[in-house]
């Protein structure tokens, strides 16, 4: 009886198999495209996810069922230019975006940006942003079919984690007849001004700074800002260790909010089909080396960001040592999601990595100072370069100097003379692309970036 079962079941599925083959209906429907859920944590330093610090469950819980790598590199220091790569896959200064206070530029015209290749594959495209940085004039979020942005005039009333995951739920919940989403979600809690709601501010904040209130101390005001930036503001140490706990507050309050839009995403059955994409814009530095805030330097507090990817396909559990680059995330998703890639992109799938399959250290470029004179980096295996039209050259080991303590190139100056060879063919390439389009700002527009702290000591 058994014994004609399983042969009864096998001329079924032989018949099934032959008619999948046969009928054209049957054989030439597409598998269904996944979704794409990319959040962006503005201002999340690597350092505090996962760790020592133990402020990050919810995120460390998404690396465990996907891939975290931890040596991603944003290509540059601050929102603009860091976000307008990952959208083209492109460094600033072949998207163009970027600039400073008066002379932003946006995205050249003709380049394309993710949502435009992934609505050609047949998606909509959403993205829920909270800064100005992210309106569709600076071209990073021009080809989104709809752009929810809140940007206030100053960095204190802003749409905090809990609105922003409360967009992204009502934005999922919506009927689509099927067609899957490329969602961008920006959390920006983490940038100063530092106003962690309890009970985290209770949990993480100094003595004087855990109960919040009208009379609470808030770090990262537009005065602290244009004072810092005017050189009128000293940096003590115990006022940066307590602007330092506020900010971890604000970490640990992001994690459990995007916990809970993780959880929902789960809830709401998009888990097995959705690639999720987590990361940082650029970092925040604590006086790393002498300085605060971020935009004003490459070093790695400011380019080192965390990345975790998940999804259907990937090798849980796996940790990437070696150092990948924040343009590398777009063509992986292209692959992931079988989107057809932009020949134009710079960056290169990070599919094997997530697939498991071991790597080697990519050469990571990043370009930018939000204050002045821009810097460049130049990552090439352990070595890290820094040049800037105002500074001397500086060389570090990163392997034996993490920190970017030891400054090598008078010791190294034959490699010092290498790498700077390698960087400017390499800049003499990305000149010939061309730059970015002048943003047009008016008074009032300008003066609403100075309130919010951009404007520096313009
Ligand atoms: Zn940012």
């Amino acid at each position: 009886m058994l014994r004609t079962l399983s042969v009864l079941t096998g001329t079924l599925l032989l018949a099934a198999g032959l008619l999948i083959f046969l009928v054209p209906g049957c054989s030439s429907r597409e598998p269904e495209r996944p979704n794409v859920l990319w959040i962006v944590v503005d201002t999340m330093r690597a350092d505090r996810l996962g760790g020592e610090w133990g402020l990050t469950p919810y995120m460390d819980r998404l690396g465990e069922r996907g891939v975290v790598f931890e040596k991603a590199y944003a290509q540059a220091p601050w929102t603009l230019p860091s976000i307008g790569s990952m959208m083209t896959s492109l460094h600033p200064k072949e998207h163009g975006a970027g600039g400073r206070l008066g002379q932003f530029q946006s995205v050249r015209e003709g380049v394309p940006t993710a949502p435009k290749v992934f609505a050609q594959a047949g998606y909509t495209t959403h993205a829920i942003v909270n800064v100005e940085f992210l309106k569709k004039k600076y071209g990073v979020t021009r080809d989104f079919e709809q752009v929810d942005v809140e940007s206030y005039s100053n960095n204190q009333e802003v749409r905090n984690a809990a609105r922003t995951t409360d967009a992204a739920l009502r934005y999922m919940q919506q009927e689509r007849d099927g067609q899957p989403f490329f969602l961008l979600v920006h959390y920006f809690d983490m940038h100063a001004v530092y106003d962690p709601p309890q009970p985290f501010r209770r949990r993480y904040a100094a003595p004087p700074d855990q109960e919040a209130g009208p009379n609470r101390t808030m770090f990262g005001t537009r005065e602290h800002l244009m004072a810092l930036r005017a050189g009128q503001l000293e940096l003590n140490p115990e006022w940066i260790d307590r602007a330092e706990r506020l900010y971890n507050g604000e970490v640990a309050y992001t994690d459990a909010e995007i916990g809970r839009l993780l959880d929902q995403v789960a809830a709401m059955g998009f888990a097995d089909n959705t690639l999720i994409v987590l990361c940082g814009d650029h970092g925040e530095e604590f006086l790393d080396h002498g300085g605060f805030e971020h935009g004003h330097t490459v070093y790695d507090e400011l380019i080192h960001v965390p990345l975790i990817m998940a999804g259907p396909g990937v090798r849980a559990g796996t940790r990437v040592p070696h150092t990948v680059r924040m343009i590398d995330v777009l063509p992986t998703l292209c692959q992931w999601a079988d989107v057809g890639a932009e020949r134009g992109f710079v960056g290169r799938s990070l599919m094997p990595e997530l697939q498991g399959e071991a790597g080697a250290d990519r050469n990571v470029l990043a370009h930018g100072n939000m204050w002045g004179a821009p810097f460049t980096a130049w990552r090439e295996g352990p070595w890290k370069l820094i040049l800037s039209e105002n500074a001397q050259p500086e060389l570090y080991r990163m392997d034996e100097d993490p920190g970017e303590q030891n400054n090598l190139s008078a010791q190294e100056s034959e490699r010092l003379q290498a790498l700077q060879g390698t960087l400017q063919s390499m800049e003499k390439t990305m000149a010939a692309l061309g730059r970015g389009a002048n943003v047009e700002l008016s008074e009032a527009e300008l003066e609403a970036l100075k309130a919010s702290g951009y404007g520096g000591g313009d």
